[in-house]
């Protein structure tokens, strides 16, 4: 599976195999684009929060993320963006869309289950997995 090699590419690349996969999975998941860099997380990194790589609902239509999920394990970072679209599909679903919601959703209408790890407990899809959704494969 060939990604583009300059990390900002590379990370749109990998959010739009990811939404295209989970679209087709789904018609809950919402018309999303996404905005690499985001001062918000750039703030929420300064003031010591390393979790800090993405979030959904600062701008209309938009995932954000840092540059830095292009160090990430594709597996971190493919489970990264499914937790940010599972966000607008449990607020659908169940008007509420914590962190719990977001993965519950994901498990719903998508079926995966997404775990933690690394040193940070980043969400995590197993490696067959992220291979899967970012070839395309249903
Ligand atoms: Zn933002």
């Amino acid at each position: 599976m060939r990604l583009p090699s300059r990390p900002a590419e590379m990370i749109r690349e990998v959010f739009a195999r990811v939404h295209a996969w989970a679209r087709h999975r789904s018609r809950r998941v919402p018309a999303l684009s996404l905005a690499v860099g985001c001062p918000k997380i750039t703030s929420q990194r300064r003031r010591g929060d390393p979790r800090a790589f993405c979030h959904v609902g600062c701008r209309a239509g938009k995932v954000c993320c840092s540059a830095l999920v292009a160090d990430l394990p594709l597996e971190h970072a493919v489970g990264l963006f499914l937790h940010e679209l599972g966000h607008p599909m449990a607020w659908a679903a169940w008007r509420s869309s914590d962190q719990h919601g977001a993965d519950a959703a994901v498990r719903r209408f998508l079926g995966i289950r997404l775990r933690y790890s690394g040193p940070l407990l980043i969400q995590r899809v197993p490696a067959s997995v992220a291979e899967r959704i970012l070839r395309g494969r249903r």
